[in-house]
């Protein structure tokens, strides 16, 4: 990887970041202590914090599942991909068909920095990673792993999964339909979409203290995060609290209360 060293260079201990806030409230090892402070002022706000991040981090495994087993998707565009915590994307899909590819993108240099554990895919498949911004989708859609993995006359699933709250209006939805634009119909759209329904005192205070630690953070209620899938199919049982999207038989008794993210699913047509 070209460049590598410089661009990693770009990492920030002093402020906290949020893949790897994301990464400590998980479990991982992949932060540093500015990153565990934020995460603890967080889960003070709300103690639900990490049961709510591995639901959706959950939501992304399932999602995966169902493009690759149910709709035959063998290619996928990863938006914000966070911090490798197995298993990622690529492990989900391939292991439904080794031939998948996946193309991941974060613009956070600690990712790029261990993207290596990000590009150990099956033998017969493929994955790649790009260094971009999703306020930037030409760099992602015109770099040179886009174009060589992702093939645009086969559907292809995008996948946006804990990231849009990052995205502030008015941009959001052009970005989203900017990424969407030159896929071919069949692609689907898996996303999900932070929301204060549930619990707003407690998670506009841990979205208080996001934008406090300098990153803004943008709440949806379901009308909004419904109106991102306008013109498209939704796959049953559409928009809904992460934890309750086709929930596999593992699924732990979880109270509504916790999980302030949508999620859905929809076809391209
Ligand atoms: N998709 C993963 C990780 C979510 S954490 C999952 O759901 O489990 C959010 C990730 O989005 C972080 O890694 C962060 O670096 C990335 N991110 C935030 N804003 C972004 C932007 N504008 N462009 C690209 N990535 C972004």
């Amino acid at each position: 990887m070209a460049g590598l060293h410089e661009r990693t260079q770009r990492i920030d201990t002093s402020t906290a970041h949020s893949a790897r806030v994301y990464d400590y409230i998980l479990g991982g090892k992949d932060h540093y202590p500015v990153d565990a402070e934020a995460g603890d002022a967080m889960c003070r706000h709300w103690p639900a914090l990490p049961v709510h991040m591995r639901e959706n981090r959950r939501f992304m495994h399932r999602a995966g599942h169902y493009l690759a087993q149910e709709r035959g998707i063998r290619q996928f565009l990863d938006i914000g991909t966070g911090l490798p915590t197995a298993p990622n994307l690529h492990e989900v899909v391939q292991e439904v068909a080794p031939e998948s590819r996946v193309v991941y993108v974060d613009n956070d240099p600690i990712v790029l920095a261990h993207a290596r554990a990000l590009l150990q895919g099956s033998a017969e498949g493929a994955t790649a990673y790009v260094d971009a911004d999703m306020h930037d989708p030409e760099a992602i859609l015109e770099s040179p792993e886009f174009r060589s993995l992702i093939d645009l006359d086969e559907p292809v699933g995008l996948m946006i999964i804990g990231v849009l709250h990052f995205i502030m209006p008015p941009d959001d939805r052009r970005l989203v339909r900017r990424l969407l634009d030159p896929l071919p119909p069949g692609s689907h759209l898996a996303m999900t979409v932070g929301t204060g329904d549930f619990a707003p005192e407690e998670v506009g205070r841990v979205s208080e203290e996001y934008t406090r630690q300098g990153m803004p953070m943008v709440l949806r209620d379901l009308r909004v995060a419904s109106s991102f899938f306008d013109g498209m199919e939704l796959v049953e049982p559409g928009v809904t609290q992460v934890h309750t999207w086709r929930p596999g038989s593992e699924q732990d008794d979880v109270d509504g209360r916790a999980i302030a993210m949508y999620g859905a699913v929809a076809r391209k047509v």
